[in-house]
């Protein structure tokens, strides 16, 4: 390797703050951590101490400032084995950031900019970056940049590489807004996520077939490749008219924590390439190396060494077999991307690794994760009533597969929407669906969940619930459900009445309790895509801020219709149109069961004072009516008390 072409990170160094914790703190809440530490990271730092933990030269420009952090961030990147020589020291705080690790790897991130972001503000043309920087970018093998400093720095570190003609590789993490088209133009290999790059083009990415279409919209953006990571499900690099190629994720026997393995996954590709190795070849070099940092904690402290990468891919030989085909719609895809007939028609798979077990922690084999991006997904229903029959017929109309379990008998409905049907609770949960829906009313809710044997189910099965509360399933999820479980929360806002037409515009609120990343990430995102295809107006809620506007709207609706239902209301030979719609509403109070009305009302902590506000207005109105009679004339006034008197002793 020839130490005159470094690796060349230009970027970020922070002390990240790390506290473990049960779950995240809600508003106005403070909670203890099972245990706090201070370690080095941040995008830039990490990717350069993983490329020198490979071994490879490796230097790091950068900004700290005059605190304990520099020191500690400095020391952890010397001992990384990173040259420090253009490391830069300024007048503000070392960037930090305070990394909430909660249970089964999921972490919460908030950044301190600090000396990353104090860059100075120069006037066009004068450069930020030092003389001496710009030599040594000239000569680097290839730079490395992410979006934790300013654009304007990447700019002129890719600037001057392009003009040298070394290689620019931007991992696309670290900041949200729209990278400068400018910038794209200089970059080589671009690597988001499938978030960042549904945020880059504003494009969905919740299918293979969808990031390849989205990664297209970046390479015409001017970046000759785009390198998507998927986290379990793995990563395909896309570029120019070569087919795209797929590398598995080379999964870990449990996942510690994730932090940094983006990170790790960027600085060895680049390293691979640097090296000269295919970009096939790079990509498995990179999943090797990822799934040993997710493996124990923090992000720096978590970068493997060469050999450690050398010995996984040496445990993980490559074999002859292939991934399955993709879905029809890819290959129609790749034939109109390559329809000059120079390249394959489908996606390349020549790094196979091997499939493990899917055990507790959350993991499963890549084979089992590539098809579930592309087929249906298999839905199991509980709670097979008025809603869950809803539900099933539309899902099935969009080629899922569903399985229901209920107590009462409906085979002969569940047949005729093609649906399999249990009573029996471990028969249905051995059917080992990908999603299981609870659908049962709000107040047997508690009693059905605890009746399934959960541990029949897969291990990471995503639990959705669609009650009209939302806090309480959202508390008994979290409760009763195996951490390594998913948790989607959500309210489809219609039902069998207002839904029986369309489902256009009709509103789905939703909270993503519990979802963990890559392939998990991308099953939440298909389930959702169910009412969202439809056209359905999707609206990303807390849970407790449902129930407060529920209270509010929805079971004051029920409310009133049910006692415009209890006036026995009926049809005059002279209705107005007002009326008309009065005894719609009356007729729709009874329509839903009492036991989803009552669930909205026990079940939703702000329904009491829904009705108390209720309550006051009818003795407020009352009162104003009644008020109004000493204004009226002696004898009209005697005769309305009278009537009065009369109603109140029937
Ligand atoms: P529901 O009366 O709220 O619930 C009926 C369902 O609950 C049936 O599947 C029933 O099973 C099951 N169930 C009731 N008591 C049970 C018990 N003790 N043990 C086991 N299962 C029991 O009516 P729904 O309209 O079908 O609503 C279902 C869920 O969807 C509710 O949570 C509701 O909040 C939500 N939702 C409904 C609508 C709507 O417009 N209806 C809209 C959005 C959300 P069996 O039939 O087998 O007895």
């Amino acid at each position: 390797m020839a130490v005159s072409s470094p690796l060349v990170v230009v970027g970020s160094v922070n002390a990240d703050i790390y506290v473990e914790v049960e779950r995240l703190p809600v508003e106005g809440e403070t909670i203890a951590a099972r245990s706090g530490q201070t370690l080095p990271g941040g995008k830039g730092a990490n990717q350069a101490a993983c490329a020198a933990r490979l071994s490879y030269p490796t230097f790091f420009c950068g900004q700290v400032g005059l605190d304990g952090h520099a020191n500690l961030v400095k020391d952890a990147l010397a001992s990384a084995g990173v040259r420090l020589d253009h490391v830069n020291t300024v007048d503000s705080p070392t960037g930090h950031a305070v990394v909430m690790l909660q249970p089964g790897g999921k972490n919460s991130i908030i950044i301190v900019g600090g000396a990353n972001v104090a860059w100075p503000k120069l006037e066009d043309g004068i450069s930020r970056l030092t003389a001496n920087a710009q030599q040594l970018i000239k000569r680097a093998g290839a730079v490395l940049l992410q979006r934790e400093i300013p654009d304007a720095v990447n700019l002129e570190a890719a600037k001057v590489a392009k003009s040298a003609g070394v290689p620019v590789i931007m991992d696309a993490g670290g900041a949200e807004g729209p990278i400068p088209e400018e910038l794209l133009k200089h970059v080589t290999v671009l690597s988001p996520n499938e978030s960042e790059l549904a945020r880059l083009t504003a494009m969905p990415t919740n299918s293979l077939e969808k990031i390849l279409l989205a990664a297209a919209k970046v390479q015409e953006m001017g970046v000759q490749q785009v390198l998507v990571k998927m986290g379990e499900t793995g990563s395909v690099l896309v570029s120019g008219k070569e087919p795209p190629i797929y590398q598995p994720a080379i999964l870990a026997p449990t996942v510690v924590d994730t932090t940094g393995a983006g990170d790790t996954f960027t600085a060895s590709y680049a390293v691979a390439l640097i090296e000269r190795q295919t970009p096939a070849e790079a990509l498995r070099f990179a999943a090797a190396a990822a799934s040993i940092c997710v493996r124990s904690k923090g992000a720096m402290p978590s970068m493997p060494e060469r050999k450690a990468v050398l010995q996984l891919l040496k445990e993980h030989p490559l074999t002859e077999e292939k991934l399955s085909p993709p879905d029809e719609k890819v290959s129609r895809f790749l034939q109109c991307r390559h329809r000059d007939g120079a390249a394959a028609t489908k996606i390349e798979t020549p790094n196979r690794v091997d499939s493990k077990p899917n055990g507790f922690q959350g993991q499963a084999s890549p084979n089992q994760h590539m098809p579930k991006v592309m087929e249906g997904l298999k839905i199991g229903i509980v709670g097979f009533g008025t809603f869950g029959q809803f539900l099933a017929e539309r899902i099935c109309g969009q080629g899922h597969e569903v399985v229901a379990l209920s107590r009462s008998d409906y085979r002969d409905v569940a047949r005729r929407l093609g649906v399999s049907f249990h009573r029996d609770v471990n028969a249905f949960c051995d059917e080992h669906p990908d999603i299981v829906i609870m659908s049962a009313s709000i107040i047997s809710t508690e009693t059905v969940l605890r009746s399934l044997p959960v541990e029949r189910l897969k291990p990471d099965t995503l639990f959705v619930d669609v009650l009209s509360v939302k806090g309480f399933p959202k508390q008994l999820f979290l409760t009763i459900l195996p951490p390594q479980f998913d948790v989607l929360c959500t309210h489809p806002m219609f039902g069998p009445n207002s839904g029986r037409a369309s489902w256009a515009g009709l509103p789905v609120v939703y909270e993503r309790v519990r979802i963990g990343e890559g392939a998990r990430m991308d099953r939440c995102n298909r389930f959702l895509d169910i009412f969202s295809s439809q056209g359905c107006k999707m609206v990303e809620m807390s849970c407790g801020e449902h129930d407060v506007h529920a209270a509010g709207s929805q079971f004051i609706t029920h409310t009133v219709c049910r006692i415009l239902g209890k006036m026995k209301l009926e049809s005059t030979p002279m209705n107005t149109k007002g009326y008309e719609d009065i005894l719609r509403l009356a007729e729709t109070g009874e329509a839903d069961s009492f036991d989803l009305y009552y669930g909205l009302f026990v079940h939703n902590p702000n329904a009491v004072q829904e009705l108390q506000r209720l309550e006051t207005a009818v003795a407020c109105l009352k009162k104003e009516l009644f008020g109004h009679i000493q204004h009226t004339s002696g004898e009209q006034a005697f005769s309305v008390a009278k009537r009065v008197a009369e109603v109140s002793m029937c």
